[in-house]
């Protein structure tokens, strides 16, 4: 089977803390994978070993079956980060613009847009709702969709797997849902894998394929309804002090110490 990401025993320390400790998991193509935990749990920097920014301390990673080291279509990942939807109206550029930039690492060079590449921006705002919306400034949007241009962004250059760090900050009940009708779209229509960081539990497990609950260790990793068999006690364990891990065993679950 196809991994898009496969971690392997990964640990990772900043100066002498270590942060992340033997974690290993996989997402596979097609399939959509929330990853939660508290604040500090370590979910940004297991995000930056993944798009290869940090080197793990120990254990492999691997990417579209390709060892990190050797792994050379970055094009293949699109990547929405916490901080995108932080435009307040000044930001004097349209949706198309903004979401044309999403081409530049696919054209490796720049240059001027194509009838192609325009045809493949109007299809990425498209496929995110905004058909319409092309020419208006993104400052002037809702935080909701302002969320959406940046996946239209991320999705323009047609990456296999789409990697979103907390993407719903600030974003209102009615935005966050339309978000996860997005998401849901681009995984049935696109075969897109996804991997969404977010600390809304209920939101994530009521639409992703499979849950992995960090904080330092994986608490928790299997599919959303083992997850709410077992709510109660994986939040007290990635909440509290007393770790037991839990590890994904094809469909069950049990307990490693
Ligand atoms: P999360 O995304 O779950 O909030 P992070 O991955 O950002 O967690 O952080 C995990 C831990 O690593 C935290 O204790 C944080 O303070 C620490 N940390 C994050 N980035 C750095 C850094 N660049 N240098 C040192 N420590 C860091």
């Amino acid at each position: 089977m196809n991994a898009c990401i496969k971690l392997n025993s990964v640990s990772f320390k900043y100066d002498h803390s270590i942060v992340l400790e033997n974690i290993s998991l996989s997402l596979h193509k097609g399939e959509f994978l929330g990853l939660i935990g508290p604040n500090g749990s370590g979910k940004s920097t297991l995000i930056k070993l993944i798009l290869g920014m940090q080197k793990p301390m120990e254990g492999e990673i691997e990417l579209f079956d390709h060892p990190i080291k050797q792994f050379k279509e970055w094009p293949k990942i699109g990547y929405v980060s916490q901080k995108a939807n932080t435009f307040n109206g000044g930001f004097p550029a349209t949706v198309f613009e903004v979401v044309s930039t999403g081409l530049y690492g696919k054209m490796g060079i720049f240059k001027w847009l194509g009838k192609y590449e325009k045809e493949k921006i109007m299809e990425a705002i498209h496929l995110v709702g905004l058909s319409g919306y092309e020419k208006r400034n993104i400052g002037k949007l809702s935080g909701g969709q302002q969320q959406r241009v940046f996946i239209a962004r991320a999705i323009v250059s047609e990456p296999e797997l789409l990697i979103l760090d907390e993407p719903t900050v600030g974003v209102d009940g009615k935005s966050e849902s339309e978000f996860y009708q997005t998401l849901q779209k681009l995984q049935r229509e696109l075969h897109v894998s996804i991997l969404l960081v977010s600390h809304d539990i209920g939101a994530i497990t009521a639409h992703v394929d499979l849950v992995a609950c960090l904080n330092r260790k994986l608490f928790f990793y299997g599919k959303p309804m083992e997850f709410e068999l077992n709510q109660t006690q994986i939040m007290s364990e990635l909440y509290g002090q007393n770790i037991h891990v839990l590890k994904h065993n094809h469909g069950g679950i049990h307990y490693v110490k």
